[in-house]
């Protein structure tokens, strides 16, 4: 990748922006191509009409069974061993495949991988610590990008006009004297935020930046657009540009991070659910309901346990069938009028392996962990919980330090030993910020038992 490259830590900004602008170029050529146009085409030309997505689903996933047999080792054994007869009647007799356990795929991943051109890596890890690579096909990339446009597109967005996207990726070398946080890239009128250095100190720059540049969207990792937010709201610092829409990625927000947004940035929130591994996108309609893009895959819930499985189309180089990705979803039978076809997603609890252990081995997921902070308005800015052992859990905080009290801490102490139960050890520490992962991201749980 173009920006890991030393050449371009060492060259003066105007070359990294074109050296940016380059790899922009780059990108568009792989990912504008045409499995891009043809997916972007069909789903504008099937927009409000009556579609039997279930049929739909059939025969793209007896497809995609027939190409990883053909070309991946470990389902060609696989479905020889279990006598799968292709191609199937009925989408349920998708449950005779065995459950892909994440553990499988990563110690089988060379035997997963198929024998065809997927030159496209993605790297997954972070909160669990397994960590994958996985590989795409051009195409597959095309396909994805077709969806996430006509996702903006229902929104109003259209490419080429103006985004603001807060990345984790290094744009900033750490010796970088001049405090220019972000990057251009042409090809695509995308102004680049690095969200690592999205500090007290640095955030009105990025806000003057952002103003000067007037963003029709923003989108990426939500955390640094929040901090950006926060800081902004409690300084009475005004936005004057007015976007779209904001389409945050990558990581989870909550209820309330959501109004901030909407209410310094001035648009509404889109949300979407992706994954590095590859999973079919879910994203929200104009009316906030979850859609399922049926066209590039299908999710399973598996009722033991309430986790989602992962059949995902567009994997070439790394097929993904019935794949237990690690998050957990809740399907809802009503329909929207939107004009999207395909089924709605009601609730996505957790992602990753995001949960903890209370003192009696019950699980606490993200969305119970949330609710938590909430109940303290407006004097913590930023939590993270860390689990190393079973009977201990520490509690990191970032307090606002004008409303924060000893009370507070006290209330704290009180209602996390309440939600994990009185055996176990509570540590609070006082921080001054929560630290980021390698990836950009902050987490809200880092849990370290398994
Ligand atoms: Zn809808």
């Amino acid at each position: 990748m173009a920006f890991k490259e030393n050449f371009y830590y060492r060259s003066p900004l105007f070359i990294q922006n074109i050296l940016t602008s380059l790899y922009g170029k780059y990108l568009t050529l792989e990912r504008y191509g045409p499995a891009y146009r043809e997916r972007l085409n069909e789903l504008i030309e099937k927009e409000g009409q009556e579609i039997d997505y279930r049929s739909e689903q059939l025969k793209r996933l007896n497809s995609f069974l027939e190409f990883s047999k053909r070309h991946s080792p470990y389902y060609r054994r696989l479905f020889d061993e279990i006598g799968l007869v292709l191609p199937l009647d009925s989408l349920e007799q998708l449950q005779n495949i065995p459950v892909l356990e994440k553990e499988t795929l990563r110690s089988r991943i060379d035997e997963v991988r198929t024998d065809i051109h997927a030159p496209v890596l993605s790297k997954t890890g972070g909160t669990t610590g397994t960590s994958l690579q996985v590989y795409f096909t051009k195409e597959d990339m095309q396909y994805r990008m077709a969806h996430l446009d006509y996702f903006k597109g229902t929104h109003g967005f259209k490419k080429g006009m103006r985004r603001a996207s807060f990345t984790g990726q290094p744009l900033v070398s750490d010796g970088q004297r001049t405090k220019v946080f972000w990057r251009f890239n042409k090809s695509v009128n995308q102004l680049l935020f690095s969200i690592n250095q999205v500090k007290p100190d640095t955030i009105p720059l990025y806000l003057e930046q952002l103003n000067a540049f007037a963003p029709q969207s923003l989108d990426g990792i939500p955390s640094g657009m929040i901090e950006i937010a926060r800081y902004a709201r409690d300084h009475g610092i005004k936005c004057t540009f007015t976007p779209l829409a904001i389409f945050p990625t990558a990581e989870m927000i909550n209820d309330e991070e959501r109004a901030l947004l909407e209410e310094v940035f001035r648009a509404p929130v889109y949300d979407q659910y992706a994954s590095s591994e590859g999973a079919p996108i879910v994203a929200e309609c104009k009316y906030g309901k979850k859609h399922l893009h049926h066209e590039m895959g299908i999710l399973e819930r598996d009722e033991a346990t309430g986790e989602v499985l992962v059949t995902s189309f567009d994997t070439r180089g790394t097929p993904l069938i019935r794949y237990r990705i690690g998050d957990r979803m809740t399907f809802s039978e009503e329909t929207c009028h939107c004009g999207l076809s395909g089924p709605i997603i009601s609730s996505i609890d957790g992602r990753g392996r995001s949960y903890l252990y209370t003192d009696d081995q019950r699980k606490l997921f993200e969305g119970d962990l949330t609710s938590l902070v909430r109940s303290l308005p407006n004097c913590i800015k930023r939590v993270q919980y860390i689990q190393e052992r079973a009977n201990e859990i520490i509690f990191l905080y970032v307090p606002d330090p004008e409303r924060f009290s000893d009370v507070h801490e006290k209330q704290l102490h009180h209602m996390l030993s309440r939600l994990f139960g009185p055996r176990m050890l509570i540590i609070l520490r006082s921080v001054p910020e929560i630290p980021k992962e390698i990836s950009g991201k902050t987490l809200l749980i880092k849990q370290y038992l398994n």
